[in-house]
């Protein structure tokens, strides 16, 4: 039984292959390399950067059975991608690089050095606001994209979809991941106390350690895509006692994501399509289609697939976004971008082909004779991919 299901699953997956040949990030006291010519990054000398590592390697975290808990909820695993990263500001290339998305995060990673990585990764930093979005949204108003640019467009889509799939979603709910949540004293010492067991006065530390090195512009406080490029859907129904953390339903939309799919042009259709994949990993929660499949690599490029089909039967049909012509080409090619690199390496998500296949197929189904107006129970969608769909995982299919 499967817990989550993230959107960049692909980014983490394939970060984790050539761990082997790469150092162990966290405990190599790295010389730093030149850093870019941001101004206020000059201010961080060598001797500087020195002294924030030795403290932090005090304060790091040792481990936590939490965080552990969540890493394997969320797909995290921050050693490997730390070595990733390491590689990506090395100069060498992303696994995922073949894909335009993964190309412009990799361009974002250009200013950053080894001692960013390490510091960021020895404290966790670049999870924390996917851990807080996990554990503690939404607690309140909440808003989509850096500067709320996607609210309403989302929070209507989310609407849209409750009412349009015949399965109870009453009890989902939505919030943001901000990567700027690092720059709030309150969140932070209540997600570090959580995590890791500190005091009030050593969680305030080590935010405020934080805090002070991402003042760089390079980070941006934490508004950096990379603090919160995802989106996932989180469910604990049917999973065993062990893996549940007490955690409602719930679907998680970063500012990272949302900003690189703008950057490569895809900001009009890409939020909704994301949204309405996530929605469709809570629905197939709800009809217990993850029962039916092993958890193996096989079985995730199927679940993830059907969540792009059910997403495109949304997303074409009159009753749903109702979207025509190029903005479907946008939506199938926004599947495309986030989930073939993954596959190239280890078979898990789908490759671009079979994902647009999947949304193609979707979307016909959406508009054929005779159904406008009328949708079909997302049971039936569902079985009725999982009857195409050997011919869409064939070969030149
Ligand atoms: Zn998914």
């Amino acid at each position: 039984m499967r817990t989550r299901h993230t959107l960049t699953a692909a980014l983490a997956l394939t970060l984790t292959l050539g761990t082997a040949s790469a150092p162990a990030l966290a405990s190599t006291p790295a010389a730093p390399t030149a850093t870019a010519s941001t101004t206020s990054s000059e201010d961080w000398t060598d001797e500087r950067s020195r002294a924030l590592l030795e403290r932090l390697q005090e304060l790091a975290p040792a481990g936590s059975d939490r965080v552990d808990t969540l890493n394997r909820a969320l797909g995290i695993d921050p050693q490997a991608r730390a070595a990733q990263l390491e590689r990506a500001i090395d100069g060498s290339q992303y696994e995922c690089s073949d894909t335009e998305l993964m190309g412009w995060l990799d361009g974002q990673l250009a200013d950053w050095d080894l001692v960013d990585i390490l510091i960021l990764s020895l404290t966790g930093a670049l999870d924390w606001p996917t851990y807080d979005a996990l554990l503690f949204q939404p607690d309140g108003p909440q808003h989509y994209g850096v500067d709320g640019e996607h609210t309403k467009e989302l929070e209507k889509t989310f609407r849209t979809l409750t009412a349009f799939w015949d399965v109870d979603g009453s009890d989902i709910r939505m919030g943001a991941m901000h990567g700027s949540v690092i720059q709030d004293d309150a969140r932070m010492v209540r997600l570090l106390t959580f995590l890791y067991g500190y005091t009030p006065e050593e969680a305030q530390e080590l935010t405020d350690l934080i805090q002070d090195y991402l003042q760089q512009d390079k980070f941006a406080g934490g508004d950096h895509p990379l603090f919160s490029f995802n989106a996932f859907a989180y469910s604990e129904e049917g999973a065993p006692p062990e893996a549940q953390l007490g955690i409602g339903d719930k679907i998680i939309m970063g500012d990272g994501i949302l900003e690189g799919m703008g950057a490569i042009g895809l900001g009009d259709v890409a939020p909704r399509g994301i949204l309405a994949h996530e929605y469709g990993h809570q629905v197939q929660f709800e009809l217990g289609l993850f029962d039916d499949h092993a958890g193996d690599a096989e079985a995730t490029r199927e679940t993830e697939l059907e969540a792009d089909a059910l997403a495109g039967y949304y997303l074409s049909h009159p009753r749903g976004e109702r979207l025509r012509n190029q903005r479907v080409d946008a939506f199938v090619r926004s599947f495309g971008e986030v989930g073939d690199c993954s596959f190239a390496s280890d078979g898990h998500h789908g490759t671009p082909n079979q994902r647009s296949a999947s949304a193609a197929w979707a979307d016909e189904l959406a508009n054929a004779k005779g159904a406008k107006g009328h949708v079909l129970p997302a049971g039936t969608v569902s079985d009725r991919f999982r009857a195409v769909l050997p011919e869409i995982l064939a070969p030149d299919a």
